[in-house]
This record gives structure tokens, sequence and C-alpha cells, in this order.
């Protein structure tokens, strides 16, 4: 029997326009059923009811009138929203079938169970309101879902259900906020081939980076079984990114961030028992894998840049990967709402002076700052207790708890990753928050004053006490290019998104030694002589540290690569220089296994440092892991805008050497258009500067160590502080010579230092040097390039090109 299509309609017959039909929901998995298949993407197969269906099943059991007296009841204040929402929800549950919808229902499910091969098939039942997803408002999780639902009966009391939540309290106080007419929004159903992500994973998707705006990035969720509980945030899932401009070339990989999360648990099947599904814990063998591997994420990588493509906008999506067949699938697709309607022009940074300690760490959200008192519920109901403006903290949240979360400063759980309901929710109010502590509601307590700070990168912190903090608005538009480029220096990968919207002209400096403190943490010495470390307790931290990976220096390796990987992006194609290490001993020892490697030196700033080591027997081999990571990051990550430049270097012969060893580390000077740089800090760099020049493609100078090193000053002192002064007469002759001699001989020269950083106006002496760039630190762009115009204003009036 053929159904009735006023009242079901298949989701290849659907399409974007239908949203009144059928929902955003709905008309969206239409859409891409039927202009994507094409394209290579699959959606679960499916068909949706429509507005009149609903329409015939409250007119056939008088809903109407029910819905419009208990709204009134509420009105008048006789019956409260919980009173008002259970009434009108037991009406439906009452309710009967229409017979001519029940029969289109059936009907086409007979028809999904015959295409799907026969045997009675699973579906996933989902709500799709006619009013969900408009651009300005994303009703996340406003009605509900049911999940392998099976045979005629259970299908049509799962669609029954689906009507009623049209009328959670949550649903009905949310249409009264936002001045929806109750009896205009109608619930189309979807029934869709459920895929069997019970034996496999799935997630949430974005194809746009969530916290920044940064459009070159999509960020992948994913946890083991099905999808609700990364939905809801009660797991901590796998975190992927990938940079999407280099996707089109199939020989790379661009995955710029493999992050493993917790994934405690999973949702199942339930055979036995009236639940559907329910949640057993993971094995020990789950937790320590990723869900899905390389192939799969740039598959789901690809889709989300399809999918975008396709709809012209930023995108949230929901993905399943069918453990039995190993098959991923795209099952909802909707616009982002928080990023896409930020203003591009403007930027807002936070800058912590003084802070208490750190009491609990977690994913940040949104990139604000705030300081509160902590108010800590276990459940929604208690929202009678909540103090208007206080830090809720909780272990995961749901639907419920948005009354409260608007009323909240800021949001702390113990669960949940970046596309979980508490941080959703939290970006769409604009409130910053730390999701997935682990511990907040231990470490937490009510009427305990903390502040909560999301403007450090991914990691987020709650600080005890209030902070010291201030915030400023930057005003980007108008910001002239010049011809000194100004670039930007990076330390933390983590943070390295923040700054994308700065009219940057690339990274002037990413010090390595800072990744491999932030990421990394372990000697890379330690993990070449893994077998034979002497200490067991190190042993033990770096196997648990290194598990999940193909061999300890694999880790190393990876890690590496993927964090530099996530600086190179923020600027690409603009050149990123990325010095290989320059720890000094005594830091080099703190790392994890680093003290059985480094020797004690009493003056480590001239000791063993920088190119020295990288030729010596004591650190050749990890210097070598430092090589494999750069080949990987250019070659199979494909960021061939990357720049490898070279530390205290203290002779020509010494950059030979090095030079030398990079060479048969696969790092030859000049092949696959790479680049290497110099440090000029040491004044034999600038003495010899037309040897050095010769042997490399540039200098940067660093005005740390070169002052230090010209006055003889101890950069680490505070008694000496009042007599290290980048702009000492001989510290400047020693950059005006450099910068002469270089050029004479037809090599670049930047500065890293941070002499333009503490002092903007310092960056005019160095445009009338006739520097060929700078870079700063990111807070410190705005003021260095407004002198960089001054300046270059003053040489040659008229001439500064203002950007659109
Ligand atoms: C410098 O010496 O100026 C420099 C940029 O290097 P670092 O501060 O890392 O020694
Ligand atoms: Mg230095």
């Amino acid at each position: 029997m053929k159904a009735d299509a006023s009242l079901v309609v298949w989701f290849e017959e659907l399409g974007q326009h239908d949203v009144p039909r059928v929902g955003g929901k709905n008309a969206s998995l239409g859409e891409m059923v039927g202009r994507l298949a094409g394209k290579g993407i699959s959606v679960p197969a499916g068909f949706a009811t429509t507005a009149t269906a609903y329409w015939r099943f409250v007119d056939e059991n008088g809903l109407r009138e029910a819905i419009a007296a208990a709204l009134a009841d509420l009105g008048d204040g006789k019956a409260t929203l919980a009173e008002t929402g259970e009434a009108i929800r037991n009406a439906f549950l009452r309710g009967h079938w229409p017979k001519e919808v029940a029969e289109a229902i059936t009907a086409d499910y007979n028809e999904l169970c015959r295409r799907s091969g026969g045997a009675m098939a699973d579906v996933a039942v989902r709500s799709s309101a006619t009013a969900e997803d408009l651009p300005d408002a994303s009703f996340a999780g406003q009605q509900e879902t049911y999940l392998h639902i099976r045979g005629e009966e259970a299908l049509l009391d799962a669609c029954r259900r689906c009507y009623a939540s049209l009328f959670t309290d949550r649903a009905i106080s949310y249409r009264q906020t936002k001045g929806f007419d109750h009896l205009k929004v109608a619930l189309s159903i979807g029934i869709q081939r459920m895929v069997r992500s019970d034996t496999g994973g799935a997630g949430v998707m974005f194809s746009i980076d969530t916290e920044t705006g940064f459009e070159q990035v999509v960020l992948i969720n994913a946890a083991w079984g099905l999808g609700e509980n990364v939905v809801q945030g009660a797991v901590d899932p796998d975190e992927y990114e990938v940079f999407k401009p280099l996707l089109a070339n199939p020989s790379l990989s661009p995955i710029i961030e493999m992050k493993r999360g917790g994934k405690a648990r999973k949702m199942i099947y339930a055979d036995d028992g009236d639940q559907p599904t329910r949640n057993v814990p993971t094995s020990e063998a789950e937790r320590a894998a990723f869900v899905l591997d390389e192939r799969e994420i740039l598959q789901l990588a690809r889709w989300a840049c399809i999918i975008e493509e396709h709809y012209g906008r930023p995108m949230d999506m929901e993905w399943a990967k069918d453990g039995n067949s190993g098959e991923l699938f795209i099952v909802q697709a909707r616009p982002e709402t928080v990023q896409s309607r930020r203003e591009a022009g403007a930027l807002k940074t936070y800058r912590i002076k003084r802070k208490g300690r750190t009491l609990a760490s977690g994913l940040s959200v949104g990139e604000a700052v705030t300081g509160g008192t902590v108010c800590a519920l276990e459940s929604a109901r208690e929202i009678d207790r909540f103090v208007d403006g206080a830090v809720l903290v909780t272990g995961t949240t749901d639907p419920d708890w948005v009354p409260i979360m608007k009323r909240a400063a800021a949001i702390v759980t113990d669960h949940g990753g970046r596309t979980s309901h508490a941080a959703i929710v939290s970006r769409e109010l604009g409130l910053p928050a730390v999701v997935g502590t682990g511990n907040a509601t231990r470490v937490l307590h009510d009427g305990q004053a903390v502040t909560v700070s999301c403007a450090e990168g991914e990691e987020g912190f709650v600080y005890e006490g209030l902070a010291d903090f201030e915030a400023e608005d930057i005003d980007l538009r108008g910001i002239p290019a010049t011809r000194t480029k100004v670039m930007l220096n990076m330390a933390n990968p983590a943070a390295a998104f923040r700054w994308w919207r700065l009219p940057a002209d690339g990274v002037g400096l990413a010090r390595m030694e800072f990744v491999i403190n932030n990421q990394i943490k372990i000697h890379p010495m330690a993990l070449v002589r893994y077998e034979t470390l002497a200490d067991k307790e190190v042993k033990r931290r770096i196997a648990e540290l290194t598990a999940g990976y193909a061999d300890k220096t694999a880790y190393f390796v990876e890690r590496l690569a993927r964090a530099l990987a996530r600086i190179a992006a923020a600027h690409y194609p603009a050149p990123v220089i990325v010095r290989m290490s320059d720890f000094k001993t005594n830091e080099y020892a703190n790392l994890i296994g680093g003290a059985e490697f480094e020797p004690k030196e009493q003056n480590p700033m001239l000791g063993f440092r920088g190119a020295s080591r990288y030729y010596s027997p004591q650190y050749r081999d990890g210097f070598a892991l430092e090589c494999r990571a750069i080949r990987l990051l250019r070659k199979q990550l494909g960021f061939d805008n990357v720049i490898v430049m070279i530390p205290f270097c203290r002779s020509p012969k010494e950059a030979d050497r090095v030079l030398e060893v990079m060479a048969a580390n696969g790092l030859e000077r000049g092949k696959d258009g790479l680049q290497v740089y110099v440090m000029c800090e040491i004044p034999s760099n600038v003495i010899l500067a037309r040897a050095f020049a010769r042997r490399f493609d540039g200098f940067s100078i660093g005005s740390n160590d070169l002052t230090q090193l010209t006055l003889g000053v101890d950069r680490d002192s505070e008694v000496l502080a009042e007599l290290f002064d980048e702009q000492d007469e001989a510290v400047e002759w020693m950059i005006r010579h450099v910068i002469d001699e270089a050029h004479a001989v037809g090599a670049k020269v930047g500065l890293c230092g941070q002499a333009p950083s503490d002092h903007p106006s310092f960056a005019e002496f160095l445009v009338t040097c006739g520097i060929d760039s700078m870079s700063v630190s990111p807070d410190s762009f705005v003021a260095v390039k407004r002198h960089v115009v001054a300046a270059e204003q003053a040489a040659a009036p008229g001439k500064v090109a203002t950007r659109a």
C-alpha cells in the first residue's frame, strides 16, 4: 500500500524548502539524502511525518482546546509550569492515532524494512519542530529522540512520545521567552534506519572551531556506542581537528589534533528490560584507543566541508559509525549558530594579572574570564537554590538545566566535551564554561569565590579567589598592511587559534621547547632509551603517557608535529618559523626522564644549549626526533609554510655541522622548498654575519640573548634588571650592523626578541634600520603595528596602503 503523501514523505523527496512541512532537522536530512548522496555522503534512509499528520493527531484528540486551556491556567498563575507541561503531555500520551496517519507511518516503516533487507528494521525516531533550527536559535535538544525502536507498535508509541515532547517544560518556557505561539509550532517525526553505532562509535562534528570561530578547521568529537552520550556530555570524548585547506590533496593527512578522551561508558542496545538502550562501562582497551582512525577522521572532515559548502555556512553535524560494517554516516546537520553571528572586525582579549591556585581544569568553552561564587547543584530541580550570577558547578547538564544556566555567570562540569549540551548552551549564552574537569563537583564548594578562565587556550581553569584581570576590545578594522612584516610569537599550540583574526604576516617564532613542555612533557632521550631507563617510576609515567602509540618515539614525533601544526594552521599559508629546541640543561632535566640525560652546569645560559646539542652524541638521537617531527609536519600533514630555525649557533663551523645532521635526518636546506633560518643572538653572529648569512636563508635577531651577551647582563637577574636595555647604543649598533651585513649578501632579517613587544616604539627604530620583519607577542600586535605604520609613513609619507 502506498502511504498518503500529505502525511509521510521519504527523505529523498524532501529539501531545504520543506521546513514548514517537516521542520528543520528533517528538511536538512532530506536535503542531504537528495542532493549530497551523489557527492559521496551517506545518510541513513528514512522518512518523515508532516506537520499535517501532527495536526490530524491534535484535532482527532481535541488537543487544541486542551493545550489552550492548560496554557491559560499557566498564564493566570493557576498552574505551575511543571503542572501545565505534564497535563499537556499526558493528553498527548492518552491520544489515539487517526487511522490514516497510523497506516501511513506503518506502511512506510514496512517499506523501509523491505529496503533494508526484509527483517524488522531498527529505527531512530527523532523530533523535528517546524520552527526548529532557525539561523538564530539552535533549539539544541529541545525535543526527544528515541533510539533502537523496532516494530510497528513500538514505533507508533515512540512517535506519540515525540509529539508529547513538544510540550516538555523546557520547550514551553523556551517558546514563551522567544515569543513563539505554541499552537503555531508543529512537530514532524523523522524515522531513520538505525546505524549500528552501539557496536561502533558516534559523535558530533563542527565545520568551524567552536571557540574562536576559526573557519579553517573541522572539529570532531567521538565516543564509543550511540551518540547520545556525546551530545549530552555524559562522556569525555576523543577530540580531533582537521585543517580544511589541505584536505583537497589526497596524499596529505592534515589532522592537527588527536586527543584521546576518557570515554568511561558507552550506550548500547538493551535487548532485555523496558528501555531500548542502556549505558555500560567501556573496557580498558576501548578507553586507551582512538574511536576513529586517520582515514575515518579525514573522510568525516571531507564530508563536513561538502555539507558546509552545500549550505553556504558553518554547520553543526552528528555522525555515526556502524561497528558491524565499518561504514560512516551523517545522521543530522544544522547551521552553527554562535560563531557565525559574531562580528568580524572585533576581538575581545583578556589578560589575567594575578590569580589564585588552580582548583580544577578542563576544556575551555568561549574565550572569557569571569569571577563569581560557586553554587553546586546535583539536579536541575534544585533551581530554587541557585543564586543569580553564581558559577554553576554540576556533573553534566541537559536541556532541563537551561533556565538555571541562563542565570549563571559561568558553568563548570565534571563531564562532557566541546560539543556537549553544557558547552553548546554556554556558548550560545556567551558564558565561559570549563567542561570535563573530572572533579569539579568534588573540589568546588558552595559559597567559594572562584575565577573561571577560558582565555588561555583550549584548556580552561578554575582559580581560587577572584583574580585580577583586564579585558580589552580590539578593533581590527582599518589596520593597514605595512612593508615591514609584523608577525606573532607563539608559544602554546592550545591557544594558537585565539589570534587568527589578527592581520599578522605569519609566525616569527614558535619555540619548540614550549610545545614540548606543554604537550609532550617527556625528555626525548628518555623515549629513545626507554628500555634501559634506570628509574622505574619514570618508566611507569612514560608508559602511561605514551599508551596507544606504536612506539615511544612516535609519541614524541606525532604529538610535536600536530601541536606545531595547530600553530602553522592558524596562519597558513603565511610563513611560520619553528625554532628547534632551545632548552637549557636545567630546564631539560625537569622534563620526565630528563635528569638521567642532562649534565649539571654552573651556568646553563652559557652552556650546553641550542645548536651545540644537535650534533653532540649526548643529544643527537633526540634531535633526530625533532627532525622527524618537522618532516611529518611539512610532508605528511602538509604544512610547507614551516621554516626551520636554529638557535644559539656559536660559529659558522657549528652551523655546518648542524646543517649536516639535519640533512642526514631528511631536512636538507633548499630541498622541497625548505628554508632554514638562524637566530642572531650571540655577538659572533653579528661579527661574522656574512659567513652565517651564506649558510642560511635568513636571520632572526634574538634581542633577549643579544642584549645579555653584548652588555654582559644576565637576562634573568633582578638585581641587574635596570641595566638590561635593548635600546642601549651598543645593542642598537649590533642590530643595525647585522641588518646591513645580511642585506649586503641578500639574506632576510627579522627580530623575534621581546624588545618591540615590551616597548612598541622600538619598532620605529627597527623600521628605520630597514628590517624585513619583526615578531611580537599577540597582545602587543596592534600597538606595534601602529608604530610600524608611523615609521613607514615618516620615511615615505602617503605610501602605506590600507586594507579593506
Ligand atoms: C632571544 O634570545 O631574544 C630569543 C627570542 O630567544 P629566547 O628568548 O627563547 O632565548
Ligand atoms: Mg635566545
